[in-house]
């Protein structure tokens, strides 16, 4: 079976498991845990910020971020493509009181500086006080897109302008530092939070980080408390990460070389509809023409033993630490087989 579904179903190494199984640990709802602090240090010193936590999935980083930085009845901006909006059960909506309004996302990620200025609401009785700007990066339905600087750049300069605060969704963080060859640092400079994945192409088993302030920091452990992320002994997850920041980052290039490489050898495939130019880190998204059924093709193509992920009529093929080039041919060769039955 080669899996492109996600790279959240990449497993943990050999020496990431020793790594957990050597950890020391203590109770981290008394911020006794040395692993997790270690962790959390770390994750600081890369994101430059003052303070991290350690939370459970992306999905809490950025309910329990979006929650501390708007208050209840308050409106966050997002845009129509990103994870937060549509991937996320509306959790800001379900806990924070949260309305969310969304402006068009384009193919790269970005939104239009214009719509995103005149999406803020002015002070009016009728209408939620703006609060947060939420931009995703690298950008999960945009194929894998990392944000340019200039885009953040540009978000931060109405963000000031409009005393707005601005949470970045980095679940894919570490991919835009390598596609950009920028620091994490550099990438998140501009933003008031960033919550990145240890369980994606980090390959760690559990886990996510939120960065930003100390104060920031201290009322998201109230709300990671209060929506019952608080955890006990989990320095064996933050071991699993620790090992993670040292040893599984550099790789993605690995995973970006592949995804392009899949993304060429697909693109000469007739009936697959793909840009590769715009395969920067390691999703990849086509799509197939007409003469195609894309159902058939789902269905046959997971009895030849690849499993990858369909939404809004897009294919998606992620790569990652489980996928090598070997893998990569095989799916390029039998897909053009495949396609070459179906039409
Ligand atoms: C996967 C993902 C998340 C959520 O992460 P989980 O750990 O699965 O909850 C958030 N944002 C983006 C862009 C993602 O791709």
């Amino acid at each position: 079976m080669i899996d492109l579904r996600s790279d959240t179903v990449t497993m943990p190494n050999k020496d990431m498991r020793k790594a957990m199984y050597n950890s020391e640990v203590g109770d981290d709802v008394y911020g006794e845990d040395p692993t997790v602090n270690k962790l959390q240090e770390i994750a600081s010193e890369i994101t430059g910020k003052e303070d991290s936590l350690l939370v459970t999935s992306g999905t809490m980083g950025n309910l329990v971020s979006l929650l501390t930085l708007t208050n209840r009845g308050e409106e966050i901006i997002l845009g129509n493509k990103c994870h937060v909006y549509a991937w996320e059960g509306s959790g800001v909506s379900i806990y924070g009181g949260i309305s969310m309004k969304i402006i068009n996302n384009n193919n790269d990620g970005s939104f239009e500086i214009d719509e995103l200025e005149s999406s803020i609401n002015p002070l009016d009785d009728h209408k939620p006080i703006t609060s947060t700007i939420s931009i995703e990066n690298t950008h999960n339905q945009c194929g894998g897109s990392p944000l340019t600087l200039d885009f953040i750049e540009n978000v931060k300069s109405i963000a000031d302008k409009n005393n707005l605060k601005i949470h970045m969704d980095g679940a894919r963080l570490f991919n835009a530092s390598v596609a950009l060859r920028k620091s994490v640092k550099d990438i998140v400079k501009n933003v008031d939070s960033v919550t990145f994945c240890l369980s994606k192409g980090l390959s760690c088993p559990i886990g996510s980080i939120i960065s930003g302030t100390k104060p920031f920091i201290a009322e998201a452990r109230r709300w990671r408390k209060s929506i019952g992320g608080g955890m006990r002994q989990a320095g064996v997850i933050a071991a699993a990460g620790i090992y993670a920041f040292d040893n599984m980052v550099d790789r993605l290039e690995e995973d970006h070389l592949n995804a392009k490489n899949l993304a060429e050898g697909l693109s000469v495939i007739p009936e697959i509809i793909i840009d590769t130019e715009h395969v920067k880190t390691n999703i990849v998204r086509f799509e197939l023409s007409d003469k195609v059924n894309s159902h058939e093709f789902e269905t046959e193509l997971k009895k030849e033993g690849i499993f990858f992920n369909s939404s809004y009529g897009s294919i998606r093929m992620v790569t990652h630490y489980g996928i090598d080039s070997k893998d990569i041919d095989e799916v390029i060769n039998k897909t053009a087989k495949l396609v070459k039955n179906l039409i």
